[in-house]
């Protein structure tokens, strides 16, 4: 049987646990396709796995994302075929390898207007700023929306696409160079939130009436700062935890607070059947295509150097999307 190299590990901890070990890589079974990995994709939730924040069965591969080409399929396989260009979003675990063997269904066929390292970089951010601006509260033009870390991977993309849409965006960032490129992506205003008092500005901006809807990536340090953000029966949307998660909450604390309204949503939600997914890459490629949305792949690693990359993400030290070459 053939091998590949690929990123696991044995015991959940900090980036140390990231080992480079050979694995094999079997023919695929029915319904499978095998992927070369042309890039694959950094997200924080592979923190969450690795750290052991969402359990995993150990030993595990670790990664959800990538982009490559289909080398072989399976019996039964109808979503791609040999020699497609494909990319995913949503896993199974184990892309942070050379090569693997996949479920076809959750592939999809890549235009030719988006270059691997765009893809790699994009699926799983991009897909995930689709359905938090798109449809799990559909912004319109003209409404002013918190998204918290607009500088990082989801925020910087959904930044471009809010602006897109017609809305004004303000974003909290962790830093002066990111609040600069933030602006350069559709943000119109930055707060500092490791220095500011981020209720006082969204107030500010908006004439003290809040916002309709908070986006909100980093949990603990911002949730009860973001709930007083959020105007009267606003959609307070918690979908991260890069500070750490976010502790029980009273229902009777969102009544107090304006009759709001919480979720603590995930993508595999959102694409949980194969016409959502298509529907959501395809309005994704569509942004993207069409320039309105650039994907700001600030960060190369090679892919053997996962953990370094693992420390940075963790350190705040990168901004956009980060893509690890095999
Ligand atoms: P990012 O590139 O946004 O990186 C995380 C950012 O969070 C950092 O760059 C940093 O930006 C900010 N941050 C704030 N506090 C901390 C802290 N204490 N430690 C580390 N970072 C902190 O990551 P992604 O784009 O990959 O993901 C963004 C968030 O969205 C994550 O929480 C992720 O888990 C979540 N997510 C959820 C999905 C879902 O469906 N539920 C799907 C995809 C992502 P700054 O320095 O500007 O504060």
């Amino acid at each position: 049987m053939a091998s590949v190299h690929a990123i696991r590990f044995h015991e959940t901890g900090g980036p140390e646990v990231l080992r480079w070990e050979e694995v094999a890589l079997p023919d695929p079974g029915p319904g499978e396709a095998l992927v070369r990995h042309a890039a694959v994709g950094l997200n924080y939730i592979d923190t969450y796995h690795r750290s052991g924040l969402y359990p995993v069965t150990l030993p595990s591969g670790i990664g959800l994302e990538g982009a490559g080409v289909v080398e072989a399929v399976g019996d039964g396989v109808t979503e791609v075929a040999v020699g497609d260009r494909v990319a995913y979003g949503t896993g199974p675990l184990g892309a942070y390898s050379e090569a693997r063997v996949m479920p076809a269904a959750t592939l999809v066929r890549l235009p030719d207007t988006i270059d691997d390292r765009s893809a790699a970089a994009m699926m799983l951010q991009g897909l995930t700023a689709q359905y938090l601006i798109r449809r799990l509260f559909p912004v319109q033009p003209g409404m002013t929306v918190l998204f918290h870390a607009a500088a990082g991977g989801v925020g910087l993309i959904a930044c471009q696409w809010l602006k897109h849409i017609g809305a004004t965006v303000i974003g909290t960032v962790g830093s002066p160079e990111k609040a600069a490129l933030a602006k350069a992506h559709g943000c119109d205003h930055t707060i500092l939130y490791r220095d500011e008092d981020f209720v006082a500005r969204v107030k500010e901006v908006t004439g003290g009436a809040g916002v309709p809807v908070v986006y909100d990536g980093v949990g603990k340090d911002v949730f009860d700062g973001s709930l007083d953000c959020l105007a009267r029966r606003g959609m307070m949307v918690t979908y991260g935890n890069a500070s750490g998660p976010v502790p029980d909450v009273a229902p009777l604390t969102l009544n107090a607070k304006g009759s709001l309204f919480l979720t603590r949503p995930k993508l595999m939600d959102y694409v949980a059947t194969r016409s959502e997914l298509t529907a959501a890459a395809d309005d994704l490629f569509d942004v993207v295509g069409s320039g309105a949305v650039t994907i700001a792949v600030n960060q190369t690693y090679a892919l053997k150097d996962a953990a370094q990359a693992h420390r940075d993400l963790e350190a705040r030290k990168t901004t956009g999307s980060t893509v690890l070459l095999p």
